[in-house]
């Protein structure tokens, strides 16, 4: 990791900073990563995404929650995205982050609220995915997927998974096995060497071994990236090896590299649009800044602006 990168995700946990920026970040530029503080907005951002062939997951932003009332607030949240996708017919998952929904309070009431997501998810015919958190949360994660894969299987409930860990190759050999729904990621947390890879290059070469083996395993993929290098390869990989387009898809975040995004549509990939939304922005938007120090820049610009 960058030492850029490591002083900006440390810089956004220090109190001053979280309240300033919380206090005037949107309107400077959060709001380039973000649709919409509310759902009717985000609606129309979802639709306007359709309508150019790219579809969405929708994440309701929120994080590390530390009570139960959160929690339970933030899975009625998800539940009630299912009704508005069916009832706005947008073309849309959703993707959820399992501290919002109690994992720190405790590992069964976090089931027992992805339980009622994942029914929900059934009963309207949709998927949610489990966003991968910090490496200390991963074992967690991995445990209440395996739960929930029982009891509705890759239809309804897929994972992510990050090649900066070490571990990571394993864990999609064993997801693997039981052909998981996969979206795979460098990974966005300021991670120990002890558990990942300190150099770009090696998380770059870990994340074409990670795809490969899920596509060369017949499963589901979804290549998340905006690396030019990685999409380029994953075409010419999946041209070599006839595996049909049905068989994988593209995600950027809402707001970055959107001429790629159209490209891709333009070009026949299916390519998902990883939608935030809500108010609790600041540790998304935190990420997004330590992933590319120049957005900082774009944020400064607009304040001048103002
Ligand atoms: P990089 O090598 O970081 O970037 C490649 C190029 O993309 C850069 O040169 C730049 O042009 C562009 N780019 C990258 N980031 C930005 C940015 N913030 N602003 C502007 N341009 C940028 N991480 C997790 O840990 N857990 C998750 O569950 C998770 N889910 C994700 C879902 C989706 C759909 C995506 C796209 C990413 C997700 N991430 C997640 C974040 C991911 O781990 C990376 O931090 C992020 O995608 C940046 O890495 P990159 O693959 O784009 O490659």
């Amino acid at each position: 990791m960058s030492f850029t990168r490591k002083v900006i995700l440390t810089l956004s946990t220090n109190p001053f900073v979280t309240r300033f920026v919380s206090k005037y970040g949107m309107k400077w530029g959060a709001a380039r990563f973000v649709a919409g503080e509310t759902m009717d907005e985000t609606v129309t951002k979802v639709k306007e995404l359709n309508a150019k062939g790219l579809v969405v997951t929708l994440d309701l932003l929120g994080e590390s929650v530390t009570t139960r009332k959160e929690a339970e607030a933030a899975t009625q949240a998800a539940i009630d995205s299912f009704e508005v996708i069916r009832k706005e017919n947008l073309d849309s998952n959703v993707s959820v982050k399992l501290t919002q929904l109690g994992l720190d309070i405790d590992e069964s009431f976090c089931l027992d609220q992805m339980d009622r997501i994942v029914a929900k998810a059934r009963e309207t015919d949709n998927f949610v995915r489990i966003d991968m958190e910090d490496s200390p949360r991963v074992d967690a994660t991995i445990r209440i997927f395996d739960a929930l894969f029982e009891r509705v299987g890759k239809q309804h409930v897929g994972l992510v998974i990050q090649s900066y860990l070490y571990r990571s190759q394993e864990d999609v050999r064993k997801l693997g096995k039981k052909k998981a729904n996969l979206r795979i990621v460098k990974g966005a947390y300021k991670e120990p060497k002890e558990v990942a890879y300190p150099d770009k290059k090696d998380v770059d070469r870990a994340y074409l071994e990670l795809v490969e083996q899920h596509l060369k395993n017949g499963c589901y993929t979804a290549v998340a990236t905006h690396d030019d290098a990685i999409i380029n390869w994953t075409k010419q990989f999946v041209a070599d090896h006839d595996i049909p387009r049905s068989q994988f898809e593209f995600q950027m975040l809402y707001g970055i590299a959107e001429s790629l995004q159209l490209q891709l549509v333009r070009e026949g990939y299916k390519v998902r649009v990883y939608t935030p939304y809500g108010k609790d922005w600041y540790p998304y938007f935190s990420r997004r800044i330590a992933e590319r120090p120049a957005n900082a820049l774009f944020v400064l610009k607009s304040f001048f602006r103002k």
